[in-house]
């Protein structure tokens, strides 16, 4: 890859002049394709004789996608109570320092690992139904009538975490109050079962960058 410094110069078609122009690597304000907003200061081929952005380097994708990454979308559930409770004793098995801050991190790591295939998909929404029965019976069992609240989970999510929470819910069937839960079963599976989660490393050193 090129990596172009501003003053640069190349020869590129212009769409607004309809010829090949000279342009000149400059910093822009750059709108997204989808108009939904503007990327500030990006490296930007301009053309020399309209001034308008022409093209756009390799090198400046990364600040596109970031930009466009960081408008943010709420995921908001409502979910029983031990529930939150299973997400912060993982977090907390991961990383004893952690803060509420990794239970989005924890979320995002395991929703991640589950958007393979519909076959996943499909299994995890059958496990979790035959979860939910179990822990729905246990707490019964367990409460003797006391009621079990529910608590709000709230996270700020990326629009490709929401793309794949949208995936999850669609292939799988669930709604998306099950869909989060579902993650949560799988994040208890791994993270409080009885055996060293194999992924148990890799979460601590993205419990280290999410603290730092
Ligand atoms: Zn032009």
């Amino acid at each position: 890859m090129k990596l172009y410094q501003p003053g640069d110069t190349s020869r590129a078609i212009c769409p607004h002049c309809g010829k090949l122009v000279s342009t000149t690597f400059a910093y822009r304000d750059v709108p997204f394709e989808d108009g939904s907003g503007v990327v500030k200061g990006i490296l930007a081929a301009v053309c020399d004789e309209c001034q308008n952005v022409i093209a756009i380097p390799a090198q400046s994708t990364p600040a596109i996608r970031r930009a466009r990454d960081a408008a943010e979308i709420s995921l908001e559930v409502s979910i029983p109570a031990p529930e939150v409770e299973i997400l912060d004793a993982a977090a907390y098995r991961v990383d004893p320092s952690a803060t509420t801050r990794f239970r989005k991190s924890l979320f995002a790591f395991y929703l991640q690992r589950l958007r393979h295939s519909e076959e996943t998909a499909e299994m995890l929404r059958r496990d979790f139904e035959a979860w939910n029965a179990v822990k729905t019976e246990q707490r019964k069992r367990v409460s003797r009538g006391i009621r079990i609240p529910h608590r709000r989970l709230s996270f700020k999510i990326s629009p490709k975490t929401d793309r794949d929470v949208q995936w999850l819910m669609e292939t799988s069937g669930m709604n998306k109050t099950d869909t989060v839960r579902s993650v949560v079963m799988e994040i208890e599976k791994d993270l409080l079962g009885p055996n060293t989660p194999r992924e148990l490393r890799h979460l601590q050193d993205i419990a280290a960058v999410v603290n730092a």
